[in-house]
């Protein structure tokens, strides 16, 4: 009864209160649940679109009016049959789904549905909140051909207390649980329901759904007479403490946006501190550690240190946890300092000895290697005339990408300038549609993809001539817009070409990011010279004027985001095809971006770029610094420099700490925000010599490699705070507040993990950096696409019994890793092989079966292998020159290796984790041979090591789940030796422990386990 007392008292208090602008509750499209959760949004204020960003409107049938009420202001009234149908693909790649809205039933008529989801009347999840013929209780039910039929009853008195109630429904996959809640608290479960969702939806990209909200499935019921307000979808399933938030805020007007939550989900299986943590508990003792650091700058404390074990135990480097503080002040002055670390599951606490000294040493390296053009490289079948991963990825997106309408592509560009559309031109979906504020940003990603691939099909002219057509065709439109731009205009005897003068649109008052067919603004004569966009300037201004993140109109997405992989694919296609108009479009723009940002006082940039999502800029550092470095000219060095995330690299605009000083600036934050800009400070440092700029980007990857990545190489997935894109809020946590249930493991994010760290290795060779490539390009990227189709993966769960979800498989509607994956799987070549700038020297970082052809030196080199489905590769020289040639020894490789050239054994000793080199004159027909044998290794969550990963060399292998699991599976494994406790076939990858079955994780299409809770025996 509290609970409506206290509703009862609220909204008597609000409605008081705040009558004045109820439109700001519709403001706030997060409730503190991460965006990503959020699948569509319906307010019903006005209309019946789609608040979320995902632009899945619905439709209205029959009579329905958006009325007057006192509490809500304006809702939509349901009445003689009228109903709303939402989109088919609202269902798309769900994993469990969660439904809310506010209802004020009119008539509370028996068997009367507030919805109904389904393939057919006998395969749906539906509610009947009224009850049915015959029972007079709140119904909520899963039906489905496949298994057992799922009904919750309960009283229906609990919604008919107020005139409006809040209901939930949330079908929790995982758990096996179905519960409702009424205003806030949940009023029934039930339990070990053993479903998935596919039994009852069809959840594939072109879903064959309905959905209707007021209407039941089966036409022979009566339609539901009642008003509706703010319902809304989430593909999670909401915890009890989230769905009260949205309850309570609703009523409070409560506008905190989602990062900056503190409260964490907290539904992970909980340990015990005595629980085992695999060799922790063998150990006896931990090295202390001694290191040095200068006058500012936190020391860089090891994530590992050397421990010594109980007697026949070999247990691998002991990862300690250390604090993590927020400035440099322990550094402050010259002396010697003590930081004490904690080892989990043990009492042991390492000490690190710090010696603080006043010289600075700047670690400025110089750019030592260069990696090879895409068409230097192909990738090769492998010996047995097999694709290999890479060629199957690679296949599907050229294919599907050879087949695409660039007309597509440049459909929303034409629609923001007011040109017509050419005939059988068909929008995108998804984030390029109509009214979503990033459309455009399919294109840039395209724009590179389609450079990539034509640079990569010299084995195929008739596609290399497809792909050279597109970016033609494309540049040729996007070229003829951006000169429109600020000019005079057969439309307008007026324009204004200045950046800094635009005026608001045509008859309105304010600058809006209405994009609606209505509303859009395409008065392109008034937006200053060089413009390019697929919208019109009014996000970018609104953005300096302090618009945050949103749906409104008064609100922006992320226009520089948009605009960053618009720059970087004109100045891809530049230089894939030397198109000048790509290079001429992208300086248009990069002026006009110059001249607005460089009106700006420091600290409205610092406000922009950190205000959340509305501020991610992506890379846009590193493309004004590319097209500097590309044309010379300084503005764009200028401009790339007002890019800079002033709080994040140097703490405060006087630079006083921050990732230049090896300060975590970054914990909690949004991954894929901040990634592309250290990525960007890197490319700054190239340009500029500026050494803070390496330093944040060193330091960045240091902290991410030790603190925040999964097994899999990626390193969001924030449970605390709980969006499943961010960091997580604490260093070293991963167990503690990460491995969200929406997701983890964002693929974009990995993505440009793998950029920043090959462009760090061409600075500073250091193993670990391509340890870490490795890592994530087979465990996460090879493994983010379907089986058949280039679909692809948002992000990667890590969950126990998690499935992958792919999305967009024909290439009609991009999320942002739809856009990152076009560009990831035309460039898997990128970085098997470097070479030293002055043609000396030969990098080989990666096994995969392909050919070099180093123009420079006039020699190709031909490497066979089955790599990792065999230990070994080989090189072949055709050609013949003098150079070394380093060949990677992977830091997995505790077996060792055997190197052999012209079948003569090398006597070289080198670690794991190192390079070999051979420095010689190499003849026409060389071979050199390395075998390097595979072991199995765990991979453990820093702070609970006995979840972790099993690795078989370079491999993640996956436990083959039979159906969706709430806790971790349990395996044994031999503390001596974990791979006598696994059996299996090595060429095959296919192994099998406890019963379960162990696949490479890029093969894994159904149900898997990532992580296991393993004990040691
Ligand atoms: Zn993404």
């Amino acid at each position: 009864m509290i609970i409506y007392k206290r509703l009862i008292c609220m909204l008597t208090v609000y409605i008081f209160c705040s009558q004045s602008s109820i439109k700001a509750q519709g403001d706030q499209i997060l409730d503190g649940i991460g965006e990503t959760g959020l699948i569509a949004r319906y307010v019903f204020d006005n209309d019946q679109k789609d608040w979320s960003r995902n632009n899945l409107h619905a439709e209205i049938h029959g009579d329905a009016k958006f009325v007057e009420d006192d509490f809500f202001k304006k809702v939509i009234s349901l009445k003689d049959g009228a109903y709303v149908s939402l989109p088919s693909n609202v269902l798309n790649g769900l994993e469990s789904i969660s439904v809310v809205g506010w209802i004020q039933p009119e008539d509370k008529t028996p068997g009367t549905y507030l919805f109904d989801f389904g393939k057919s009347d006998t395969s749906h999840f539906f509610l009947v909140p009224f009850g049915t013929a015959n029972s007079a209780e709140f119904e909520a039910g899963i039906i489905s051909g496949k298994t057992e039929n799922v009904i919750l009853k309960a009283p229906s008195a609990a919604i008919e207390k107020y005139p409006w109630a809040h209901i939930a429904v949330v079908i929790d996959v995982s758990s096996g649980r179905l519960t409702a809640f009424v205003n806030g608290a949940a009023i029934k479960s039930v339990e070990n329901i053993n479903m998935e969702l596919e039994d009852v939806f069809d959840i594939e990209t072109e879903g064959k759904n309905k959905l209707f909200i007021g209407k039941a499935l089966d036409d022979s019921a009566k339609p539901l007479q009642a008003k509706l307000h703010d319902f809304r979808l989430y593909r999670v399933a909401l915890n009890p403490d989230q769905v009260q938030r949205i309850f309570e805020n609703a009523i409070r007007k409560n506008n905190a946006v989602v990062n900056e939550r503190k409260e964490a989900e907290d539904n992970l299986p909980k340990f015990t501190e005595e629980t085992p943590q695999l060799y922790n508990e063998y150990l006896v003792s931990v090295e202390d550690v001694k290191l040095q650091t200068t006058i500012g700058n936190l020391p860089r404390l090891p994530r590992h240190l050397p421990g010594k074990y109980q007697a026949g135990i070999k247990g691998p480097e002991v990862s300690v946890l250390w604090p993590a503080p927020e400035d440099n002040h322990s550094v402050a002055e010259k002396g010697v300092y003590t930081i004490t670390g904690s080892v989990p599951g043990t009492d042991l606490k390492p000490v690190a000895t710090v010696e603080v000294l006043d010289s600075p040493e700047e670690n400025t390296p110089a750019r030592k290697l260069e990696s090879f053009e895409l068409d230097e490289v192909s990738l090769k079948e492998n010996q047995a005339g097999q694709k290999t991963k890479f060629i199957e990825n690679r296949d599907k997106f050229i294919h599907t990408l050879a087949g695409t309408n660039p007309d597509s592509f440049l459909y929303m560009f034409r629609n923001a300038f007011g040109q017509p559309q050419p005939e059988g031109a068909e929008p995108l979906g998804v984030w390029d549609s109509q009214e979503t504020k990033l459309r455009g940003h399919a294109t840039g990603h395209y724009l590179t993809a389609i450079a990539q691939a034509y640079a990569s099909t010299g084995y195929d002219p008739e596609l290399q001539q497809n792909f050279s057509d597109k970016m033609e065709y494309m540049v040729n439109v996007l070229y003829e817009l951006s000169q429109l731009s600020g000019k005079p205009s057969a439309k307008s005897s007026e324009y204004e070409s200045d950046p800094n003068k635009i005026p608001t649109g045509p008859g309105k008052s304010q600058y809006s990011s209405d994009l609606s067919e209505e509303g859009i603004r395409t008065d392109y004569w008034n937006w200053g010279e060089g413009f390019i966009s697929a919208y019109p300037p009014d996000q970018f201004i609104m953005l300096e004027n302090g618009a945050t993140y949103g749906g409104q109109e008064n609100q922006v997405w992320a226009p520089y985001y948009t605009l960053h992989k618009i720059l970087a694919g004109l100045m891809d296609v530049y230089e894939v095809s030397g198109n000048e108009k790509a290079l001429r479009v992208a300086q248009g723009m990069g002026d006009w971006v110059h001249a607005r940002l460089s009106q700006l006082p420091t600290e409205t940039l610092i406000s922009m770029w950190n205000r959340y999502i509305a501020g991610e800029f992506g890379g846009m550092n590193e493309a004004m610094a590319r097209l500097y470095r590309i044309t010379g000219e300084h503005s764009y060095l200028e401009t790339a420099r007002l890019f800079d995330n002033i709080k994040v690299f140097f703490g405060d605009a006087s630079h006083s700490h921050g990732l230049a000083k090896n300060v975590d600036t970054f914990r909690g934050l949004h991954a894929n925000q901040h990634i592309p800009q250290f990525v960007g400070a890197l490319e700054m440092y190239r340009d500029s010599k500026d050494s803070e700029y390496f330093k944040v980007a060193d330091n960045f990857w240091f902290k991410a490699m030790n603190d925040y990545m999964y097994s899999i190489g990626g390193v969001a997935g924030a449970r605390n705070p709980a969006n499943a894109e961010c960091f997580v809020s604490q260093p070293g946590t991963l167990y503690q507040n990460g491995l969200s249930a929406g997701g983890q493991n964002e693929t974009c994010a990995t993505y440009n993990m793998l950029k920043l760290t090959r462009n760090l290795f061409l600075f500073e060779q250091r193993p670990e950096l391509m340890d870490y490539y490795e890592r994530g390009l087979y465990n996460h990227i090879l493994a983010s696409v379907a089986e058949d189709s280039p679909a692809n993966t948002y992000h990667v769960p890590l969950r126990a019994g998690s499935i992958k979800r792919f999305g967009n498989p024909d290439m009609t509607g991009f999320t942002c890793c739809n856009g990152t994956a076009l560009e990831s799987s035309t460039k898997l070549q990128n970085t098997i092989y470097f070479r030293s700038s002055d043609n000396r020297e030969l990098y080989v970082n990666l096994f995969v079966p392909s050919t070099l052809n180093w123009k420079e030196k006039g020699i190709v080199i031909e490497q066979e292998t089955n790599f990792p489905k065999e230990d070994h590769t080989s090189l072949k020289i055709n050609g013949k020159g003098k150079f070394t040639l380093k060949l990677r020894i992977p830091g997995w490789a505790e077996k060792g290796f055997v190197l052999k050239v012209n079948g003569k054994p090398e006597k070289i000793a080198a670690e794991p984790g190192s390079y070999v080199s051979l420095d010689r004159k190499w003849k026409d027909g060389d071979l050199v041979e390395l075998k390097i044998p595979f072991s199995f290794h765990l991979d453990p969550i820093m702070d609970q090591q006995n979840i972790a990963s099993i690795f078989y060399g370079p491999v993640l292998l996956a436990a083959q789940e039979e159906g969706p699991r709430d806790n971790w599976r349990k395996i044994k494994l031999n503390a001596k030796d974990i791979g006598s406790s696994i059996k299996g076939n090595p060429e095959e990858l296919t192994f099998e422990v406890d019963g379960v079955l162990l696949k490479p994780f890029y093969e894994t299409y159904g149900r898997h386990s990532v992580y296991l809770d393993v004990s040691l025996e």
